[in-house]
């Protein structure tokens, strides 16, 4: 192993919210960085003017902090390699890139859009990849030289016409492609705007990145990296390609199935560290079957040889098992913090029905967001069913009989709590003659309007005696 401080970078392109394979890339180089003592750098890939988003920094930079993931230098940090936003470097690729056209690296291409697409029209009929014919390699560098006045054109990189371009992938090994396949890529854009290789190479080597963890998508793009490197002289970083992640019918993780916005898992009120636990284990596992960590366990834990290269299946269900066991941690206090902004402000969580209220909710969800569906049943605002199972049970027969009983009692009972109620239901059973399934389900319908819910007993107590009275009665009324 080599004594080299380890540096990474994260480098998303302003384009849109961070989502969870952008996390997913971000977490790893985070966790490679930290297990190793290196550094992590964020670095802002704004060359492609057209895809910029307004607010996206800002949107990355706020989901960061919410998820407490701290980079070592970046564009809101500083550093001694800054500035971390590739528009404001521009100069810096402008000049190596003149290096790579006086040394016979890289060309001019003066071909219009048109003849571009009519050359690739061609080549998909004849059953090719659709490749840049490479007319302008072989122009006159004089000529070249001459035209850029008064003619627009990119300029372009000049792969080997002959051999392969080898690399190891420290994720899936020893790596080969035929250079046959590899396009003659844009550098400079006709904007003269670099395009990301030729800016994101520049960067890596000049920020001293060792380590390059990216996803798998931009696997086709390192030989042309490679063959960059080579060019300017410099040694290449390690590359590391992450798994694609997957829906669960294994096709690309699509937005609809899971690939969400980070900003819409906080949203739905997933605690960040639950969220960085599950992302950790897309592509990655430990060394034994554990699921549960904290961030400064995945800290110590990760390991970059543990990472696969299969494809991760995003699952919600586990997702939901990983933030339950990341809210069973939680006291009631810090639950309670953690939950503000998801609480009704009209119940108060510390007195004693509160707190009731609060054990019974807290062991039904997956995510604060399902606070308030868990709620609704002490809330006494409810539906009542109009068809389906729900109201073929309310349709039985001694339900009306039931509930008539049970007005009565409960209106004479002077004293009211959880335990009263479930006497009191029992009692208008046995007058019924209903019992078990047929006597509990019925009455917490009229009270929730569902077949299923928290316990009754706690729902008829937080509703109180009154408030019970008038749903039961309204359900009479609709017999
Ligand atoms: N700017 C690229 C992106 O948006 C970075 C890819 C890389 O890590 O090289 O993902």
């Amino acid at each position: 192993m080599s004594d080299k401080t380890i540096r990474v970078r994260f480098a998303p392109s302003p384009t849109g919210y961070l989502h969870l394979g952008g996390l997913r890339t971000a977490l790893f180089n985070y966790l490679y960085a930290r297990s190793q003592g290196g550094k992590i750098i964020l670095r802002v890939e704004d060359t492609d003017q057209s895809r910029y988003i307004e607010g996206a920094l800002e949107n990355l930079l706020e989901v960061f902090r919410w998820l407490d993931i701290e980079f070592d230098e970046g564009p809101d940090i500083g550093g001694e390699y800054g500035p971390y936003i590739q528009s404001k470097r521009l100069d810096i690729y402008r000049t190596h890139l003149k290096r790579l056209i006086s040394e016979g690296h890289a060309y001019r291409c003066f071909c219009p859009p048109e003849r571009l697409q009519s050359v690739r029209e061609e080549q998909q009929r004849a059953g090719k990849t659709p490749m840049y014919d490479r007319l302008c390699r072989s122009l006159d560098p004089q000529e070249s030289l001459k035209r850029p006045l008064n003619e627009p054109f990119v300029v372009r990189l000049k792969i080997p016409l002959q051999g392969r371009i080898d690399f190891s992938d420290g994720i899936r090994g020893d790596l080969s492609f035929d250079v046959s396949e590899i396009d003659d890529q844009v550098l400079l854009k006709s904007d003269s705007y670099p395009t990301y290789h030729l800016a994101n190479v520049i960067d890596d080597h000049l920020m001293g990145i060792t380590d390059v963890i990216r996803g798998e998508e931009w696997l086709t793009s390192t030989p042309k990296h490679v063959h960059l490197y080579r060019c300017f002289g410099w040694e290449a970083p390690k590359f590391y390609h992450l798994p694609l992640l997957l829906n669960p019918d294994r096709t690309k993780l699509s937005k609809r199935q899971g690939d969400a916005a980070v900003k819409d898992y906080r949203a739905k009120g997933y605690l960040p560290e639950a969220l960085i636990n599950y992302t950790a284990l897309l592509g990655w596992h430990p060394s034994d079957d554990r699921e549960v960590f904290t961030k400064i366990e995945l800290e110590k834990e990760f390991s970059i040889g543990r990472v696969s290269k299969a494809g991760a299946v995003f699952d919600v269900d586990k997702l939901n098992w990983i933030n339950r066991q990341h809210l069973n941690k939680l006291s009631d206090e810090q639950f309670l913090e953690k939950a503000a902004e998801h609480l009704p402000s009209e119940i108060d969580f510390t007195s004693e029905k509160g707190m009731k209220l609060l054990q019974a909710v807290r062991e039904r969800i997956n995510n604060f967001k399902d606070i308030a569906v868990e709620l609704k049943p002490f809330t006494g605002d409810r539906k009542l069913p109009d068809s389906g199972e729900a109201w073929e049970i309310l349709q039985e027969q001694n339900v009306k009989e039931l509930l008539h009983y049970l007005i009565e009692d409960i209106d004479e009972s002077p004293e009211w709590n959880a335990d009263i109620f479930k006497e009191l239901v029992k009692k208008a059973g046995k007058k019924a003659g209903v019992k078990g399934k047929s006597l509990w389900i019925p009455v917490r319908i009229a009270l929730t309007g569902d077949m299923h819910g928290p316990e009754l007993g706690l729902i008829a107590e937080i509703l109180g005696k009154e408030k019970l009275l008038i749903l039961v009665q309204e359900t009479l009324e609709i017999l």
